[in-house]
């Protein structure tokens, strides 16, 4: 039966395709397709997984009998019982074959996704016994898992996952496009689907400037987030549209949704394929202000991405993506420096602003909390940003002179985040000159930087001059400034309604950073989502805004729409929505 679930819509676009449900314990599991050669071999893995742990089970029960009746543990005795049972259960096995021979799926997909069909069944069981045994599905599960990963598999190290995606799709029977659910999606886990199968993504949780709306937006892939229980609605392998443009996700859709929805999602292809065209045209406005068109990146290789969208540098290079998912082993200067120098060269000449590192709030470097056992605390207005580099200075360091060190390579924006305090610009630039003569007393090649501050805490957004006085340009970071100007949670959905980027204390911090930097001649750009947005683009532009930084895929949408712009005009209208009781009743007009 058709339903639908509604949440946030984050990245546009229309995807149809069959729901893969990934439990968070699960997001560590490679997601990949196998060839239909290989469908043996995984198989085979599988077997040997399940052997290799009936032999442990055997093991123990071992140990047990042989110890007296006095010293026996009848539960644990029963307790391995149960597990050989779940072993051997026909729907498991059987289940797990079919997501391989069928689908492609690689092993251990195949076996957490039918941990998770199963799963289902046991939540819907009366019998509180039985109910309990799934804690023993997911463990012997785990069991095979850990098998797994000892055991090389011997399937050929995966290939790029669009390219396997591809060839799988051409052999496999069933090709449909997959698309992701799952209640909660770390920055971290997102990034790790990058490359991967899935053409949407669903989460439960999730605001829309949430880092993990943020990278699904780069991957300009369809996705909604905020859809409260849809991991709970929907089950494995139903088929569901995802409409990215309206934030609505369509379950077992009716034939008619789907041929509709179908022709959406031509249509935004042909829209798509439109404005390709538009990539070398200048983004001047029809007065002839040259507007500044950079990219918001994450890898190193998503350079390829900004120069394909046309854009003039990158904007704003997110390096805690480096430091993300590592089990806390940080990337050491070396490491740094050769992912800031592939991003560097991979812009050709073009600048690239790098960011220090931003981890915290909703981007823990890991899945736990930036600091176990402290998750009480709001992370949000903790150790985060610039705070996290300057509390562990040798870390800070080595990541300065990475930067420093590919700034030999190309032309590179130094750009700090969260700054407030004078206290904090004084240290920071202190560091960088540390930095600096260590690299010269090394003797080893570095560059000049432009230094550049964020300017996404209401308390840097009313002391704009202390920031003129100590940095060459500014950087607004509107994600942060609207959630903490309104004290709402930019990750929390239960509070997105309130989340308005056209507040009328956000526009005059806004109006207030872009024209005192005008004023003193310095550079100033906008690189939060709302630089993207194309409705928000004419009210940027009134505000004298002239660099946006934004995901390549948004920015030829905002180049079209800067070329139907006459800036003086928008200013002087620029001026009536910032007086405005209600701007958003305004921002038609
Ligand atoms: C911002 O806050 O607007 C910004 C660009 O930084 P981030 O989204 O990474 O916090
Ligand atoms: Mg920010």
């Amino acid at each position: 039966m058709t339903f639908t679930v509604h949440g946030l819509a984050v990245s546009r676009g229309i995807a149809i395709g069959r729901a893969v449900i990934v439990a968070a314990s699960r997001m560590d599991v490679a997601h990949y397709f196998v060839k239909a050669d290989q469908v043996e071999t995984e198989i085979e893995r599988l077997r040997n997984a399940r052997r290799v742990v009936v032999e442990e089970i055997g093991r123990v029960q071992q140990s047990l009998a042989e110890l007296g009746p006095s010293d026996a543990h009848p539960e644990l005795a029963a307790l391995l019982d149960v597990h050989l049972m779940l072993l051997q259960d026909e729907q498991l096995t059987s289940g797990v074959k079919h997501w391989i021979v069928d689908r492609h799926y690689n092993a251990e997909w195949a076996l957490t996704t039918q941990l998770e069909v199963i799963g289902r069944q046991f939540d819907e069981m009366e019998d509180p016994y039985l109910r309990e045994r799934k804690a023993d599905l997911e463990q012997v599960v785990e069991r095979m898992l850990r098998v797994m990963r000892g055991v090389a598999s011997p399937v050929a190290a995966p290939a790029p996952a669009p390219a396997r995606a591809k060839e799988a799709a051409s052999e496999s029977a069933a090709d449909a496009p997959l698309v992701l659910i799952a209640h909660d999606l770390s920055p971290a886990d997102m990034l790790q689907f990058k490359q991967s199968v899935f053409a949407g993504f669903v989460t439960d949780v999730g605001g829309k400037t949430s880092h993990t709306a943020i990278v699904a937006r780069s991957m300009d892939i369809p996705a909604v987030v905020g859809a409260r229980s849809a991991s709970h609605l929907i089950n494995q392998d139903d088929w569901v549209i995802i409409d990215g443009d309206a934030g609505v996700v369509v379950v077992d859709p009716s034939p008619i949704l789907l041929a509709e929805y179908g022709f959406k999602q031509r249509q935004g292809e042909v829209e798509r394929e439109r404005l390709s065209r538009l990539k070398n045209t200048p983004a001047v406005t029809l007065d002839g202000q040259k507007i500044e068109l950079l990219a918001n990146i994450e890898q190193p290789d998503d350079a390829a991405a900004a120069l394909k969208a046309g854009a003039v540098g990158v904007g704003l290079f997110r390096t805690e993506f480096l430091f993300m998912g590592r089990n806390g082993k940080l990337p050491d200067e070396e490491e740094q420096y050769q992912a800031y120098r592939r991003a560097v060269e991979g812009m050709q000449g073009l600048p690239v602003t790098i960011r220090t590192v931003d981890v915290g709030a909703d981007k823990p470097l890991d899945r736990a909390p930036v600091r176990a056992g402290e998750d009480h605390l709001n992370p949000a207005l903790g150790l985060r940003a610039i705070r996290w580099s300057l509390a562990d200075p040798a870390m800070f360091l080595a990541q300065l002179r990475a930067i420093l060190r590919a700034a030999a390579h190309g032309p590179v924006n130094l750009l700090i985040p969260m700054l407030a305090h004078a206290s904090e610009i004084h240290q920071t630039l202190t560091l960088v000159e540390k930095a600096r003569g260590q690299l010269e007393s090394r003797g080893q090649a570095h560059g000049l930087v432009r230094l550049g501050a964020m300017i996404e805490v209401p308390a840097a957004a009313l002391t704009i001059p202390l920031f003129l006085r100590h940095f060459d340009y500014l950087s607004v970071g509107t994600n942060d400034l609207i959630q903490y100007t309104l004290a709402i949670d930019r990750a929390d959905e239960a509070v997105s309604h309130l989340y308005d980027p056209v507040h009328p204390a956000v526009l005059h911090l806004l109006a207030s950073t872009i024209s005192q930097a005008r004023v003193a001649g310095k550079g100033v750009s906008v690189c939060g989502e709302m630089a993207g947005d194309v409705g928000m683009t004419r009210l940027l532009l009134g505000l004298g805004l002239r660099s946006f930084s934004m995901h390549p895929s948004q920015i030829l949408a905002v180049k079209q729409q800067i070329l139907r712009c006459d800036t003086g005009k928008l200013a002087t209208w620029a001026q009536t929505v910032l007086a405005a009781e209600d701007p958003a009743a305004l921002m038609a007009d």
